[in-house]
């Protein structure tokens, strides 16, 4: 009996922990997003919402001119996402909850786990026959002028591109009103949007190769900014096919 109080007091715990934790992210969204902002109900029949934060473990994955890694920044931006996703009543699942890789044990070498890693985060991505996938990264490239948000898609499903696009729009509409950039095709280089039998996007969520860029996608505030956008996106994605 002890042990069952102890359990549900934790439970508890973790409710209250999660609820905060959303409250603010909205209010701070709503401060800081020059627009309404507003989530519309969120739609009756449920999708299985899976999210997988890119890198992890031994692989950083890129970097800020300051050293700071990309698997981290996507991580966190992940794990805000999961808590608006679960506290509007999203069934949800991700492929890491922590810096780690999710090789099988035993796969021996770098090369074979990150391929026995991307199977794994496949596997998730494949597991619900009903489900929107949505991969996060921050981008990088040699030269450092280079910012903004860019949504990958295969074209593999119809509903990716839709999918790309409603996320692209709101990345510009709440965080940068300057991006001109378009949704990008991609082919089966981006081995987890290529493979995925659900509607999946990639989303490179800024340049860490830009100093500013890097300086706001470190900033934790900022990341919850883009969270709350990722969620978003998806709430309107589902609320659309
Ligand atoms: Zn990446």
């Amino acid at each position: 009996m002890k042990r069952r109080f102890f359990r549900t007091k934790w439970n508890v715990a973790f409710v209250a922990v999660t609820f905060v934790a959303c409250v603010a992210v909205i209010i701070y969204a709503s401060t800081k997003i020059d627009r309404a902002v507003t989530v519309d109900s969120v739609p009756a029949a449920q999708k299985m919402i899976i999210l997988d934060a890119g890198h992890g473990g031994l692989d950083g994955g890129c970097s800020t001119p300051d050293g700071k890694t990309e698997k981290v920044i996507n991580l966190n931006i992940m794990l805000s996402v999961k808590d608006l996703c679960e506290f509007f009543g999203m069934p949800v699942e991700a492929t890491r909850l922590k810096d780690t890789s999710i090789h099988d044990k035993g796969v021996k070498g770098i090369r074979n786990q990150k391929m026995s890693d991307m199977d794994n985060r496949l596997a998730v991505f494949n597991k619900y026959s009903d489900a929107v996938c949505i991969s996060i990264h921050q981008n990088t490239f040699t030269d450092p002028q280079y910012s903004g948000a860019q949504m990958f898609y295969s074209e593999n499903l119809p509903e990716n591109e839709q999918l790309a696009s409603i996320m692209q729009n709101l990345f510009v509409q709440n965080l940068q009103p300057d991006n001109q950039r378009e949704t990008k095709p991609c082919g089966n280089e981006l081995f987890l949007c290529h493979y995925s039998e659900n509607p999946s996007l990639m989303i490179e969520c800024g340049f860490l190769s830009n100093p500013e860029e890097a300086a706001r996608l470190t900033d934790k505030n900022y990341q919850k900014l883009v969270a709350f956008t990722v969620f978003t996106g998806i709430n309107e994605f589902v609320g659309s096919v």
